[in-house]
């Protein structure tokens, strides 16, 4: 394997920096302060700061080459230091239109949609001009399994009637967000796998009610949001099926690679970031008269966190390159091994900061308590831990031992 980036993406990783230093970090307090003020509306510099970097050709790197005409052209390695540098604050990915839940819905569109349904809803997504949600989890069943999922989707006649109840379903406060990918049963009766299916549901269909939104650890997460929602004999056209009828299991297992490996990359950004930030902490106080940078302890957890992104950002590397080459199936080990790596790595190294920055290490005023949020959270979003370790163990089993 080789790591060394291409002159493509190193030239778009000096202009990505360049734009987080000079538009995103000088006002990164600021949004957080306005968003936690002003719940559920969208920061007035949003726009301006969308379509400078669309000018910029900073736009839409997510979606991979295989796409054609529809992407910049990157590979999933070209793009992981571009997604690692937006992941240094917290909400820079949506400047760029690479933000979750976004990028998996588009990708889940650009490979399954028909035209008429990409016109509708992939083309304004891909133009930033609306957002989406994703409702697979359910509060009343253990959703890490998906076959669990009861939503019924039911056709009648030119169309299909949705009942059920969805939670966590993250970006359906926003706003802007205008259409959900919902999962659900239209053959409970069907072989386990092939009773799922996933269809288009417009925010304002009658019979869409959001019940509240969610918090994470106390944090809004405004103006995405997680909400709680209720479907109560939604009618859509049957043409807002994706695929078809049993393809539902099929279209989540695909939508959940790329989602996986994006967040992955921007938590290691995160991880870098606190430990820059623990790092210059630690040079510039004293305790017990010395300099806290001095203290044995200190220099371990800074020598470990070094080594434990380091790690993550190698097999991060790994898993781009092994999807690159053959594609979400052939990855799905390394998938596996980054989901569970990348968000407990970061949780231990941005834990570390937090302690070295005292009572300013929970406060608002860094960007660290957010970053232990967003890494803790992604230990259970898109599978939990477990699921993960359940898999890769039972693969590991199977690849290991013979004629098992
Ligand atoms: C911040 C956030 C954002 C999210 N965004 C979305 C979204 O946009 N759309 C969406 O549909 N969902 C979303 N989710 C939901 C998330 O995907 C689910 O919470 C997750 O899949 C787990 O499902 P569950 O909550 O029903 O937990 P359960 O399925 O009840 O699992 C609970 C626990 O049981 C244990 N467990 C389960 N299986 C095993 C096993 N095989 N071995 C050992 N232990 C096991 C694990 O500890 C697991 O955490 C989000 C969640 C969070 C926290």
């Amino acid at each position: 394997m080789n790591f060394e980036y291409t002159e493509k993406s190193k030239d778009l990783q000096a202009k990505v920096e360049r734009f987080m230093q000079e538009h995103i970090y000088p006002i990164e307090q600021d949004y957080s302060e306005w968003v936690e003020a002003n719940p559920w509306q969208i920061y007035p510099e949003m726009e301006r700061l969308k379509t400078l970097a669309k000018a910029e050709g900073l736009w839409n790197l997510f979606l991979p080459e295989d796409y054609g005409a529809l992407s910049p052209g990157l590979t999933n390695l070209e793009y992981a230091p571009l997604a690692e540098i937006m992941g240094r604050v917290i909400w820079a990915s949506q400047v760029f239109n690479c933000s979750a839940p976004d990028t998996g819905n588009m990708e889940v569109l650009a490979k399954y949609g028909t035209p008429e349904q990409q016109k509708a809803w992939l083309t304004p997504l891909m133009e930033g001009k609306i957002r989406s949600a994703f409702l697979m989890t359910e509060p009343e069943v253990a959703s890490s399994d998906a076959t669990n999922i009861e939503t019924s989707i039911v056709r009648e006649g030119d169309e299909y009637v949705i009942n059920g109840r969805k939670w966590w379903s993250s970006g359906a406060m926003n706003p802007e967000s205008k259409v959900f990918i919902v999962m659900g049963k239209t053959d409970p009766t069907a072989q386990r796998h092939v009773q799922q299916s996933m269809i288009l549901v417009p925010k304002d269909t009658p019979g869409v009610k959001i019940i509240r939104p969610l918090r994470v650890y106390g944090a809004m997460d405004s103006p995405e949001g997680h909400a709680e929602i209720e479907l109560n004999n939604v009618r859509v056209p049957a043409s807002n099926l994706l695929v078809a009828e049993g393809a539902g299991f099929q279209i989540a297992q695909g939508r959940l690679g790329p989602g996986r490996i994006h967040h992955c990359m921007r938590l290691i950004g995160a991880a870098q970031r606190a430990l820059e930030l623990m790092c210059k902490r630690v040079a510039k106080r004293t305790a017990f008269g010395r300099e806290i940078s001095k203290f044995s302890s200190i220099r371990q957890d800074i020598a470990k966190s070094r080594c434990e992104i380091e790690q993550a950002r190698l097999l991060t590397l790994a898993a781009a390159d092994k999807i690159d080459r053959f594609g979400i199936k052939g990855a799905k080990d390394l998938i596996a091994m980054i989901k569970i790596v990348v968000p407990n790595m970061t949780c231990t190294v941005v834990d570390r900061a937090i302690q070295m920055h005292g009572g300013l290490g929970v406060s608002q005023d860094t960007p660290l308590a957010g970053f232990w949020i967003y890494g803790r959270s992604i230990r259970i979003a898109d599978g939990p831990d477990e699921v993960h370790m359940y898999q890769l163990g039972r693969n590991t089993v199977k690849q290991l031992v013979t004629n098992h």
